[in-house]
């Protein structure tokens, strides 16, 4: 990769190379065109630091200003408006929240976010302090220094309000979309030109799952999570459902899909059959089939939640090596993480404590990879 040295000047040409900034007596941060500088960032990283928010930000607008899209052009004019509020608080000293992250940065998301006893007011990046700022020191395939200014790009998307698995994942989508040279980028460019409803729209369910389960951040996207969070936000969506159902490989889908006929059926005056005989292990796959009903047909997660409470049927461990048996396992699993999500969030803890003890007594029966 063409690498340009580019020496930034702010008020001065001070900062050639790295050279430490010192701040007025009593002073805590400098201020910049975007904003403000702690000077736990200067006294860490020097004047490089300076040199990489103005390349992290002029490289990724020019990026996103060669995307073609509503979504893309949408998010352009919003990041103009972050950067020319001149309100962004960069930081490099939140050291309790990384002891527990391995994260590069971090940012705020809304007001929610404010520590105040730290100075971070939204809109702020957190850095983390033990973050090597090195030319020759690699992570990944690129230097420390050209990743941070990925991360800095990465992190103004969570400034405008985009949270993983909660909104549509513009982050990553943009990120992997401007800076990655992988074969998902073209995938990671639909999702960041394109402007959905929301996250329940059909059309980001559809990319989301095209692009999320094939990027290098599938993990990070919590791709499962919103998938199915976009079901459960739009509960009966027959394009959601349909794409859902398309890309669950197991029985639990044919089962829900053979269900969901019925219902259709029942409301004509004509009774449900039995998919699958008396079999335990059915029996699960019946239950994880009408749980998902409840979920993303009714959205009800309190009729969810008392669907999982009810298996008690053990599978036998050696039918677990089969691979169709682990993945309906798998999706249940999946099912399942999510309900517990969303009861944290709601704040229903006795649900959560009693449905995370039923997760992990079936968690803990699978064979690990
Ligand atoms: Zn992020």
């Amino acid at each position: 990769m063409l690498k340009i040295l580019f020496v930034l000047c702010f008020s001065s040409c001070a900062y050639r190379g790295n050279p430490k900034i010192k701040l007025p007596e009593g002073e805590t941060h400098l201020t910049i065109s975007v904003g403000r500088v702690h000077k736990s960032c200067l006294d860490k990283f020097g004047g490089k630091f300076l040199t990489l928010l103005d390349l992290g930000m002029k490289e990724g607008m020019k990026c996103i200003k060669q995307i073609n899209g509503e979504g893309s052009k949408k998010n352009r004019l919003l990041l103009e408006k972050l950067f020319s509020s001149k309100a962004i608080t960069f930081n490099c000293n939140e050291k309790d929240y990384f002891k527990t992250s391995n994260l590069s940065a971090h940012a705020s998301i809304d007001t929610t976010w404010n520590k105040a006893s730290l100075d971070l007011i939204h809109p702020y990046v957190s850095i983390n302090p033990d973050y090597v700022l090195s030319d020759s020191e690699v992570t990944g395939e690129v230097t420390d220094f050209e990743f941070m200014k990925v991360v800095l790009f990465h992190e103004y998307f969570h400034n405008l309000g985009f949270a993983h698995s909660r909104t549509v994942d513009y982050a990553y989508a943009c990120e992997e979309c401007c800076f990655s040279f992988n074969d998902v980028k073209e995938k990671a460019c639909k999702v960041c030109s394109t402007n959905y409803s929301s996250m329940s729209d059909p059309r980001y369910v559809k990319d989301l799952l095209d692009w999320g389960r094939k990027s290098s951040f599938k993990k990070s996207i919590g791709v499962e999570y919103a998938f199915r969070n976009a079901l459960f936000k739009k509960p009966g969506s027959a394009e959601n459902l349909k794409t859902f159902l398309d890309d669950l490989p197991s029985s639990i889908a044919v089962i829900t899909a053979k269900k969901l006929k019925d219902l259709a059926i029942l409301e004509h005056g004509k009774s449900n059959e039995n998919y699958y005989d008396s079999d335990p292990f059915y029996k699960i796959v019946q239950r994880a089939s009408d749980a998902q009903i409840e979920l993303y047909v009714r959205g009800s997660l309190s009729k969810a939640v008392k669907i999982y409470y009810e298996i008690d049927e053990i599978p036998f461990r050696d039918r677990l090596k089969s691979k169709t048996v682990k993945d309906i396992w798998d999706d249940l699993l999946y099912d399942m993480d999510f309900v517990l999500m969303i009861l944290k969030d709601s704040k229903r803890m006795t649900e959560y404590n009693k449905l995370e003890k039923k997760y992990y007594e079936i968690y803990n029966l699978l064979p690990k990879a």
